[in-house]
């Protein structure tokens, strides 16, 4: 492959490093490997943990004039090799080309973001409550951070989290997925061009999660990890980084609902409900799992969708006009075929979609009638399926909506102010779209509430993420 950024090496402290041992990413769409990296070793792990805390002693005396500059060139060298990017992103996650150079442009949304708004940690002076002392507070880095993130964004994911902590002064560790680290090591790249300084960020590649997962979350020279992933990894990382009360911020599972009352407009739903759904093939933890429609609009907004779901265009990432990809592998199929399968052993019609291409293609399906107990309700699918409830009044949507441990995102679509407002403050979950199913900006705080996540990321929240408040008491 002709391509400056596509590097079967791994990135540890400031150097690319090849390996022996080695393992196979592979293309989702084609289930053919793209190539080899270094199946590192916990030990490998350890020492560039050490190498990352050696480069934090003199990256957070760094002038955060210099440590923007370098944020920046980050950003502007990303928009330079937009097209390298995404065209890694394709080959080893598998969507469309069109959403790859998206991600581009989102992951690095964050980092212009946060290369200004690193700029503005400030302090602040507070009245002290007696007349001798007097009270300041600084901000400050919080030391080495580990961060370990999912294949569904293999950008993005990376931005949002390297950005803040460099602005905060801190070093980064980072474990891409198996399934997607050539993305990681082309940022890498792109870092080491940009003059980030050896040892400030390294990419540790490796088969081995579980292992180099648990040396990120107890070695004591890490001061916070940051993972996105699936509730139940984040659950085993945080009882990890509790042994030495580690900073923590998780972003999780979802199990999003997206409600259609009598009130809203059908059809900016529809259109609404198509992009929630179906980016990255419905694979994102933000994607619509459970769509719940007011009875006297459920057949007008059934029938609607499920003609524009037809209308997508199910195909390898790189092929021209591809609108939905593969899924990521055998267990996503296996799990999706599951739920509609589940759905229709207990009474779900299928309107379009409800059975596999070939490969890892699943069809873009619509079901409706699907029963309160069926997996789909209660687990999150990770795929192109559109499961449509019935409900009469706004309090039992409500209600269903909340049914679920998880608490990320929810969409409502409603042309009623007051409801917009009630509904609203209603729902639990860190984020919700109202008259939109498309809710992430780089300036707004992304998480979750429940058992969705801990932290923010994005927006000036996520800069606080990576750093702690330090108070100075002045006698006077
Ligand atoms: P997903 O369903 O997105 O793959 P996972 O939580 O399984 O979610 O994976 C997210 C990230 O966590 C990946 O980088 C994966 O390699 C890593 N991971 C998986 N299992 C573990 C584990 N036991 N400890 C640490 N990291 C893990």
């Amino acid at each position: 492959m002709k391509n400056s950024l596509f590097i079967q090496e791994a990135y540890l402290n400031g150097e690319f490093i090849s390996s022996e041992n080695t393992f196979e990413i592979i293309n989702p769409s084609t289930n053919k490997s793209i190539g080899t990296l270094p199946n590192l070793t916990v030990e490998d792990c350890k020492k560039v943990i050490e190498s990352a805390h050696e480069a934090w002693l003199s990256w957070k005396n760094t002038p955060v004039g210099d440590r923007c500059a370098i944020v920046r060139k980050i950003y502007e060298l990303t928009i330079q090799h937009k097209q390298e990017l995404a065209e890694i992103m394709t080959l080893e996650s598998g969507k469309p080309l069109s959403e790859s150079l998206g991600e581009v442009d989102y992951g690095n949304a964050f980092v212009e973001w946060f290369a200004e708004e690193g700029k503005r940690s400030y302090g602040e002076t507070i009245p002290s409550m007696n007349g001798t002392t007097r009270i300041s507070t600084i901000k400050q880095g919080v030391g080495v951070v580990a961060a370990i993130t999912p294949w569904n964004f293999p950008l993005a994911m990376i931005s949002r989290k390297l950005a803040p902590a460099l602005m905060a002064g801190c070093t980064m560790v980072l474990k891409p997925a198996s399934q997607t680290p050539f993305t990681a090591i082309a940022l890498a790249k792109i870092c080491e061009m940009a003059g980030v300084p050896k040892g400030v960020f390294s990419v540790v590649t490796s088969k081995d999660s579980k292992g180099l997962g648990k040396e990120l979350a107890t070695n004591p020279l890490v001061r916070k990890l940051t993972f996105t992933g699936s509730t139940e990894v984040g659950s085993t990382l945080m009882a990890q980084a509790a042994e030495t009360i580690k900073r923590v911020s998780f972003e999780l599972g979802g199990n999003a609902p997206f409600l259609v009352f009598d009130d809203a407009d059908i059809d900016a739903a529809v259109k609404g409900a198509v992009a929630g759904k179906f980016r990255n093939a419905g694979q994102t933890c933000v994607s619509i799992n459970r769509f719940f429609v007011q009875e006297s609009v459920y057949e007008e907004f059934s029938q609607k969708l499920a003609q524009a779901v037809k209308n997508l265009i199910v195909a390898d990432g790189l092929a021209k006009n591809s609108q939905v990809g593969p899924l990521i592998n055998a267990s996503a199929v296996k799990k999706v075929t599951q739920h509609v399968e589940d759905a229709v052993s207990k009474g779900a019609k299928i309107l379009t979609g409800g059975k596999l291409i070939e490969g890892n293609f699943f069809a873009p399906t619509v079901m409706t009638d699907v029963s309160d107990d069926a997996l789909i309700q209660s687990e999150e699918t990770f795929g192109p399926i559109c499961a449509l409830f019935k409900y009469k009044t706004e309090e039992e949507a409500i209600q269903k909506a909340n049914d679920t441990p998880f608490g990320l995102a929810a969409y409502f679509y409603s042309e009623n102010v007051r409801r917009c407002q009630r509904v609203g403050e209603a729902l639990e979950a860190g984020m919700i779209g109202i008259n939109t199913g498309l809710i992430s900006n780089a300036s707004a705080p992304f998480g979750g509430i429940k058992q969705s996540g801990i932290g923010r990321e994005g927006s000036k929240y996520g800069l606080d993420e990576y750093m702690e408040i330090k108070y100075l008491c002045y006698g006077i």
